[in-house]
């Protein structure tokens, strides 16, 4: 009883603090309005926040984070809140506050010349991606949550998506960052440089820490030359092998013009048609794989001519039973709509239970052929296996789709199961989504001790009293005092 008297008070006191500090109408407590920050995109995670924060500048960030240590309060930053993993919405707790970065949304900078843009964390994906086309340029993170998900987010997951293949994950993308670190001070590495080798790197220790490490506040981005010819592919296929071969095909071929290589399931290709709007399988038959490729250079002409001979080497070398050319915008935003829509439209149908795993690529057709096999006992018990993914990058999602009371049961069966295999193949159970609380087990089973203990004494190290987002990526502890 004491105790919770005790938490009431200091939480009382945090909360009349910072609405002093960041304005009462930016610290939300009312259940209504707290309500969009407690659970994830999906709605398959719940949490419950004391208070939502939404600072708006990185000095209001740097008070919050000061009274927060002063209180004793944990704080979990919020971006764009798609994140897949139980990592950006509270505990069910009740006593973590929602850090929202949301109101840090300005550019501060573009530089085509210099290649390099300076945004605050809350800018949405899309909106920097399209100030960059404004300047002839490219920012070549781009994923189904583009127009959700926030960079800073983006940056606390080292976000992955479609062009990997040819411009890296999100941490190849970030040339400097400033923080916010767990005692309030502001760790301002935003410098644009490429080259910087003055010691330790300290930004990369942020990229992928899930807001455990400390608040991105803003960022300085990698830009490129945009592309002036795209040619985007769709190829049907017999086996996952085919896919391997094809890959390396148009990887002898096309290099580093190869911006996405995605194989799709026949299962989950038929399921967004029939579940979306307005959409048509680009070939005519449908065929148990699929193949999204998509090329692209800065000249503006005669990167097709290119594809259609590669396209009619490998129609003639029986590698694709059919294949189709976007002829316009629209048919390449349908066909990427059948690749992005897939969960979307499958979760219509009942529950669908993720996992993004990733193996080396030349492990891609094992994994799958073991999913068929698996796939045919699943069946019987209407479990549903989607695969798709970047096979280029030798990453995976698998969606199982589930009836909806069925969570409980199947979670850990479908997924250890899985991830057992992964391991086997000696691949990684988070590609892309990161580790949040979802895969705190399946990635802390997977580690040796020496990367355990490390993570954790870096954590101490930063965070000793565990402010930001407790039991997320390792199990909540503190530093003895
Ligand atoms: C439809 C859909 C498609 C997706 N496709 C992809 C994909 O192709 N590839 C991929 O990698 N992911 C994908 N995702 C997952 C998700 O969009 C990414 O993880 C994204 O980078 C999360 O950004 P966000 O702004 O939504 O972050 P949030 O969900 O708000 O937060 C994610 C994590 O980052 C932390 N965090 C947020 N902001 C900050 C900050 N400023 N400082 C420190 N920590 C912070 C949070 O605490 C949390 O742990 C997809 C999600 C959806 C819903």
């Amino acid at each position: 009883m004491a105790d919770f008297t005790f938490l009431n008070i200091k939480a009382d006191h945090f909360i009349a603090e910072c609405k002093a500090a960041i304005g009462e109408a930016y610290v939300l407590t009312e259940a209504s309005a707290k309500a969009r920050f407690e659970h994830d995109f999906w709605n398959q995670y719940q949490g419950m926040a004391l208070a939502v924060l939404r600072p708006d500048s990185v000095q209001e960030v740097s008070t919050v984070v000061q009274l927060a240590v002063k209180h004793g309060i944990s704080l979990v930053p919020q971006a764009g809140n798609t994140g897949l993993v139980n990592g950006g919405i509270p505990d069910q707790s009740g006593v973590q506050c929602v850090l929202s970065v949301e109101r840090l949304n300005t550019i501060r900078h573009v530089d085509p010349a210099g290649d390099f843009m300076v945004v605050e964390a809350g800018c949405i994906l899309d909106h920097l991606r399209n100030v960059a086309a404004e300047h002839n340029r490219l920012f070549p993170l781009a994923m189904g949550s583009s127009g959700s998900s926030r960079i800073g987010g983006n940056i606390a997951t080292n976000a992955g998506g479609l062009n990997v293949l040819r411009y890296g994950m999100m941490r190849d993308l970030v040339l400097g960052l400033e923080v916010v670190l767990p005692n309030g001070e502001i760790l301002d590495c935003l410098k644009p440089l490429r080259k910087d080798n003055t010691g330790y790197d300290l930004k990369q220790l942020f990229i992928g820490s899930e807001g455990t490490l400390g608040v991105i506040t803003a960022a300085a981005l990698r830009l490129v030359a945009a592309p002036r010819e795209r040619v985007t592919v769709w190829l049907s296929i017999q086996t996952p092998e085919q896919a391997v071969v094809l890959f390396k095909k148009f990887r002898d071929e096309f290099g580093e013009l190869i911006s996405a290589f995605e194989l799709l399931g026949s299962d989950g290709v038929e399921i967004a048609i029939q579940g979306l709007q307005n959409l048509l399988r680009p070939v005519s038959e449908e065929a148990p794989w699929h193949l999204l490729v998509e090329v692209a250079w800065t000249f503006h002409e005669g990167l097709r001519s290119k594809v259609e001979t590669v396209l009619e080497t490998i129609l003639g070398e029986h590698l694709c039973t059919d294949g189709a050319i976007a002829e316009s915008e629209a048919q390449r935003a349908m066909m990427w709509r059948i690749r992005e829509g897939q969960s979307e439209s499958a979760s219509k149908l009942g529950y669908i239970l993720r996992s993004d795993v990733a193996v080396a690529i030349a492990n891609v057709p094992a994994l799958l052929n073991w999913l068929e096999t698996w796939k045919v006992k699943l069946t019987p018990r209407n479990i549903r296996v989607l695969p798709f993914g970047h096979v280029g990058d030798g990453n995976l999602h698998v969606n199982f789709l589930i009836a909806k009371n069925q969570f409980a049961n199947l979670h850990d069966e479908l997924l250890d199961t899985l991830h057992d295999e992964v391991a086997r193949l000696d691949g990684s159970v988070s590609a892309e989504h990161g580790v949040g609380r979802e895969k705190l087990k399946a990635v802390t089973q997977r580690k040796s001790a020496t990367e355990l203990t490390l993570s954790r004494n870096l954590k101490v190290l930063l965070d000793p009293q565990s402010i930001f987002n407790p039991g997320v990526i390792l199990e909540n502890h503190k530093a003895k005092s």
